[in-house]
């Protein structure tokens, strides 16, 4: 199996987030959406779906919100899609995998998962909570419901970002 290349992964969030000039924090997933010719729905429907794209004809077409479901799990499903299009892997995995996503992320079982998830998962949180962004926040690290209200991110996601940003930071 190959191994999920982390550097490559990261560069490509940064690169996506230079590309679209996105400077600033929540990150605008709908600014992607729209370079990317998506057409970008928002629900408001506790009974509908989750945060997904949608393809049409082998395309990825539509990103679709629903506003009554956690925004912050939904921003992480979208920009998990958004990597396996950005790394682009093979279109079998988008249906297959957000079926994971709504599996309890995180957990011990993230070993067994194929490399392309872990890769979308890595591009996810990247592009959602971007070093250079959680470097000039660094202050606020310490209280977690803050700075995951900040970025928009789940507190899961979060300590997950802070974990690797004090082990990578040198
Ligand atoms: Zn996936």
């Amino acid at each position: 199996m190959i191994k999920p290349n982390y550097k490559f992964v990261k560069d490509m969030a940064r690169k996506v987030l230079k590309d679209h000039k996105i400077t600033s924090i929540p990150t605008d997933l709908k600014k992607i959406f729209d370079k990317l010719g998506l057409q970008f729905i928002e629900l408001d429907n506790p009974s509908d779906i989750d945060g997904a794209i949608i393809e049409i004809d082998g395309k990825p077409r539509i990103a679709v919100l629903n506003k009554a479901k956690s925004i912050s799990r939904q921003r992480f499903t979208l920009a998990h899609e958004l990597g396996h299009i950005f790394l682009s892997h093979n279109k079998r995995d988008f249906y297959e995998v957000v079926e994971n996503e709504s599996e309890v992320p995180d957990s011990p079982s993230e070993k067994a998962k194929p490399s392309k998830e872990i890769e979308a998962d890595v591009f996810a949180s990247e592009l959602l909570i971007p070093y250079q962004q959680l470097k000039k926040h660094h202050d606020r690290v310490n209280d977690l419901e803050n700075i995951s209200r900040l970025f928009q991110v789940s507190k899961d996601t979060m300590s997950i970002a802070i974990a690797n940003y004090w082990r990578y930071a040198k």
